[in-house]
């Protein structure tokens, strides 16, 4: 059988280091035309030389020369910056992972779709700022695109076939993360240590302060209201502290059907990669004890301020997304560097909302990449004038 040509971009996170060990699995399958990281050029180093790709990009200019020494003699083709992919890749690709973290992640996706027949995207937010924009490229070079945040995939599975008409309700979980149990009046002073330990997943530190606040779910119900053609008013959030459901629907016939899987991104990751035929992973067994004890409860929005902003953003619609996401990217920054506190991250989101500008950003069609790119620059500055005095 012919080799699959693929890219990922993102190869030293959390999903890229997950794609490649599922790729390893069946490595003379995979032909990697590209790997791509933003600073870890250490990993990148390491990983070329393991998975040898025709190709590697490093974003961060200054680590160029590094990744160039490390792989002398080697025959990979180095580049740095943003370089539009088919600058690099002239074949077109079976199958690209897109994981890079934040909207820097959105351009490389355009692309990535522009040369791929199958684009997996775990880059949740290329598709809460772009959605609009990957579409457009989406039905023009009839790409087939796959949901791999796991909740996604799971609806994805779950809905194949079925209309609107059919759905009452379609509930995403959360985990609650690390602090669900800790009210949240004592949670400004919770080091960044303990906001990225989360509870059930092993994922990079953004994701994991997003989960820590439920930010994640904001976005993911943003998402959901994107990828899928379903009312959005349908969708709800709901507590599972044992993360083995990822995503239920309630059917109007009365049916309720769930997902469950390990918390392990290698499943959604490598379904996405094989599809039906997926049977190369060693999936470790639900054990039943496990299954008797699972819970559920409603979100306390109390313990969870962010919760309030799905609505806000869903009836906002246009930029609003793109503005929580931007200013979010730059909380989160500042809270990992130590320059806030915790619950300062959505006390700021709430105030970006009240600013006398917000709605003339916010209320405009996000028809090109620039239209994102001035709402992103105006919520990252009024974000980090509001934080840094
Ligand atoms: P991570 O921080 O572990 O990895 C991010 C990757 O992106 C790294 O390889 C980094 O070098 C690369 N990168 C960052 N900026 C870049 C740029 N400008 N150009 C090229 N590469 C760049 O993050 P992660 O946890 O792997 O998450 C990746 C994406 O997947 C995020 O959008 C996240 O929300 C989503 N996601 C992750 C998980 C998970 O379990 N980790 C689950 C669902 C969805
Ligand atoms: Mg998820």
């Amino acid at each position: 059988m012919k080799k699959r040509n693929i890219a990922i971009l993102g190869s030293t996170g959390s999903i890229g280091t997950s794609t490649l060990e599922v790729i390893k699995k069946k490595r003379s399958k995979f032909n990697i035309e590209l790997l791509t990281a933003n600073n870890n050029y250490k990993k990148l180093i390491e990983q070329a030389k393991i998975f040898k790709p025709n190709n590697v990009l490093i974003n961060n200019k200054k680590h160029y020369k590094k990744v160039k020494k490390g792989l002398k003699n080697k025959k990979i083709k180095i580049y740095f910056g943003n370089v539009p992919l088919n600058n690099i890749i002239s074949n077109k690709l079976d199958y690209t992972m897109s994981a890079i973290v934040g909207v820097a992640g959105l351009q490389p996706t355009i692309e990535a779709i522009k040369i791929s027949k199958i684009v997996a995207i775990a880059n949740k937010e290329s598709i809460i700022c772009g959605w609009e924009i990957l579409s457009k490229f989406i039905k023009r070079y009839k790409t087939k695109v796959l949901p791999v945040d796991s909740e996604h995939f799971s609806i994805m599975e779950l809905t194949k076939g079925i209309s609107d008409s059919e759905i009452e309700e379609i509930i995403i979980t959360a985990s609650g993360g690390p602090f669900l149990n800790i009210p949240n009046k004592k949670l400004n002073r919770i080091k960044p240590n303990q906001a990225i330990n989360h509870p059930n997943w092993k994922m990079g530190k953004k994701i994991s302060v997003d989960s820590a606040n439920l930010m994640n779910k904001v976005f993911e119900v943003i998402e959901a209201s994107k990828i899928f053609k379903f009312n959005k008013k349908k969708y709800r959030i709901i507590i599972h502290p044992e993360s083995y459901v990822h995503s239920i629907v309630r059917f109007k016939n009365g049916l309720i059907k769930m997902i469950l899987y390990n918390t392990d991104m290698k499943i959604p990751i490598s379904n996405t990669l094989y599809g039906k035929r997926n049977h190369i992973l060693n999936i470790k067994k639900i054990d039943s004890k496990v299954l008797s004890k699972l819970s559920f409860q409603n979100v306390n929005s109390n313990q969870f301020p962010s919760i309030k902003l799905v609505n806000k953003c869903l009836n906002l619609g246009f930029l609003a997304p793109t503005i929580v996401n931007a200013s979010n990217e730059v909380l989160v920054n500042l809270f990992l560097t130590k320059k806030i506190g915790f619950l300062d991250i959505v006390r700021t989101i709430n105030k970006i909302f009240k600013d006398k500008d917000f709605n003339k950003y916010a209320k405009r069609k996000p028809d090109t990449i620039k239209d994102i790119q001035i709402a992103d620059n105006w919520a990252r500055l009024k974000t980090l004038t509001m934080c840094v005095r």
